[in-house]
């Protein structure tokens, strides 16, 4: 927390910019704006803990704004933290040093879009809903889907490389970013212009997607837009395995087809998620697939993946459990089953690897959260060419607070390791934020250092959400 003196100086400064009605230090404010959607927060908050708050909360409305709500918090030495929609899963906006949240709420603008190259420029504030309304309206899709599509923002989904349901066919938000505009720790405004490929030097727009707020805010972004599909299409497969119904994936992508979902259940989450639904055998895995193109291509697309499953052993199971998926993706879950007895907490871990790695992973990991009293249950949810994702899914339930966190924080950190050990990556789509800071070294090698020195040149006073990407912090 800030001391008295130097808090009421830097609310007297934001009031200059950004006008006395976008400014606050309510500490009820402050307490609406202390967790996402990060389970430990919730439930430490569930639990009567108080979690720490911001100072001061900013709400500016454009980029000119955000310059010199960056250069007074730099000069002054505060810390910073970005706010986008405020569903993030890992943590990233909590203000565990106090100092400044910058809600990004209010740049909710869609500047237009530009039919004849098919991009839409947008404020980093736009919900995702909102964007693909706007952009449905005149005939186009984002591509960008992710389930949190109504509670997140376009900085939050660039702040954490999202993926969307469809990432299969239409990619994640690192593939859909053409153009940005950051504003770094100084003040300085950084224009990184839309342009289909280029070869002057790396791209430093890259740098900034998934920097989750700690080399700068993202004030806009321009990303590419697609047609309104023709024709989508639904099928479904049930396997008598995991390996099975992976290797059934392989072969689709080995033939080039690019169905636009790809999502295969192990037995758990068939089970939990499926069997409710539709007859299937005990112990089965279903695979999802969805197909979005003209009508042709998506004809040829559902047939040929069709022959490959069957040549796999799958049993189909025709187009409903794949579009009841997709009818109810947006539902928030919230298991109460496992929240009414005890001290219960869950959580996902999103992983990625490589095909060759993929199983390896998904079985070494689900032993390790396993071990220490959890139910785990996974799919495999957003799958490519070279490899995917697996979203972990686990529960457990505790007879007080301090055994519930202390589980939580062993699962997670077998977890992590059982994924490390076997070569996966520790996310695909969440990010780092607070939940995955202290194994980001582990992950990064000796590439950390490079993250740290980047980190060292655009913030040398360190004050861009600090405690997250495994940068000073706790
Ligand atoms: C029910 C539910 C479903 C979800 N489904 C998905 C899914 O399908 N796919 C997926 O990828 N994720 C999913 N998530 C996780 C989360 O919603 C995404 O990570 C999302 O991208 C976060 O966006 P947000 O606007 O909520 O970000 P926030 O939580 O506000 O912020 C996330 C991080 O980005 C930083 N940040 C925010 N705005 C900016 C900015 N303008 N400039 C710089 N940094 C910024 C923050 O400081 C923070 O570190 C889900 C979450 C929930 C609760």
């Amino acid at each position: 927390m800030l001391e008295k003196k130097k808090k009421d100086k830097l609310h007297d400064a934001l009031k200059e910019v950004v006008g006395p009605d976008h400014v606050t230090m309510q500490e009820t404010d402050g307490i609406l704006n202390a967790h996402d959607a990060f389970p430990l927060s919730a439930a430490r908050i569930r639990a009567g803990e108080r979690l720490p708050i911001a100072d001061i909360i900013v709400f500016p409305k454009s980029a000119e704004e955000v310059s010199e709500i960056l250069r007074i918090c730099n000069e002054m030495k505060v810390p910073v933290t970005p706010v986008g929609g405020g569903a993030g899963s890992c943590g990233g906006t909590l203000p565990i040093y106090g100092g400044v949240q910058v809600d990004m709420k209010r740049m909710n603008k869609v500047h237009g879009i530009d039919h004849e190259s098919m991009l839409v420029r947008v404020e980093a504030g736009v919900v995702g809903i909102d964007l693909e309304e706007y952009v449905n309206k005149a005939g186009y899709i984002t591509g960008h889907t992710p389930t949190s599509l109504r509670a997140s923002n376009v900085g939050g989904f660039i702040g954490t490389r999202s993926g969307g349901s469809m990432s299969s066919l239409y990619g994640k938000i690192e593939d859909l970013c053409l153009g940005l505009q950051v504003v770094l720790p100084d003040g300085s405004i950084v224009n990184l212009e839309a342009v289909p490929r280029h070869s002057v030097g790396p791209d430093l727009k890259q740098l900034f997607i998934g920097s989750e707020g700690a080399l700068g805010i993202i004030t806009e972004a321009t990303l590419r837009l697609f047609p309104m599909p023709e024709e989508r299409r639904f099928r479904s497969f049930v396997f008598a395995d995991v390996h099975t119904g992976l290797h059934a994936i392989q072969q689709i992508f080995r033939r080039g087809i690019k169905p636009s979902v790809v999502r295969l259940y192990d037995p758990e989450d068939t089970a939990m998620s499926m069997s409710v639904h539709f007859d299937v055998p005990e112990g089965d895995c279903m695979l999802l697939l969805a197909f979005d193109g003209t009508r042709e291509q998506v004809e040829v697309d559902e047939m040929m993946c069709t022959n490959i499953c069957l040549a796999n052993g799958g049993t189909d199971y025709g187009a409903a459990p794949a579009r009841r998926w997709w009818q109810h993706r947006y539902d928030m879950y919230y298991p109460t089953k496992f929240t009414t007895a005890g001290y219960a907490i869950g959580d996902t871990i999103d992983i990625v690897a490589t095909y060759d790695k993929l199983e390896n992973v998904y079985h070494a990991m689900k032993e390790a959260m396993e071990a220490h009293d959890a139910i785990v249950m996974s799919h495999f949810s957003h799958m490519y060419q070279n490899g995917g994702s697996i979203y972990m899914i686990f529960f457990t339930s505790q007879p007080d607070a301090d055994a519930a966190w202390e589980t939580y924080r062993k699962i997670w950190d077998d977890g992590i390791a059982a994924c490390l050990r076997e070569g996966g990556t520790m996310s695909h789509q969440h990010g780092v934020g607070l939940v995955r800071s202290t194994y980001t070294e582990d992950q990064l090698g000796s590439a950390f250092q490079t993250l740290r020195a980047i980190k060292q040149v655009i913030d040398p006073n360190g004050i861009m959400n600090p405690g997250k990407l495994g940068m000073g912090g706790k």
